[in-house]
């Protein structure tokens, strides 16, 4: 339970820092300002946007490569323009990420290799 606790925390560092970078990418890209977001031990959603507009990302996004997590904070961020799953939504994601489907699928096949000491 110890290491786990270790893995998460180290998990949540590696991820703030991963996440930092692609805040500032995709705020310039989407002409929004960066947001205020956390990293959580969320168990069931690589990330989440507030109706206030504060993101959060899992700790477990530390299993996705980069674009991957490009896509999960591109999503996110989408949401303070966008705030649902609508055609605009996804037209948005489109037109940042043609490929966004693809990476999509790619990290739902991750859902379970992501749970950290179940
Ligand atoms: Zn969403």
């Amino acid at each position: 339970m110890v290491v786990c606790a270790m893995i998460k925390d180290l998990y949540r560092e590696q991820v703030r820092s991963r996440v930092i970078p692609l805040l500032a990418y995709w705020s310039e890209q989407l002409q929004v300002p960066v947001p205020p977001y956390s990293v959580r031990d969320s168990k069931t959603r690589w990330g989440s946007c507030s109706a206030k507009g504060r993101l959060n990302f899992s700790l477990r996004c530390q299993v996705l490569d980069e674009q991957q997590l490009s896509y999960i904070v591109l999503h996110e961020m989408a949401h303070l323009l966008v705030f649902n799953h609508s055609a605009v939504f996804h037209a948005l994601l489109y037109k940042h990420m043609p490929t966004y489907k693809i990476v999509q699928k790619s990290i739902f096949s991750l859902q379970r290799k992501s749970q950290l000491c179940l």
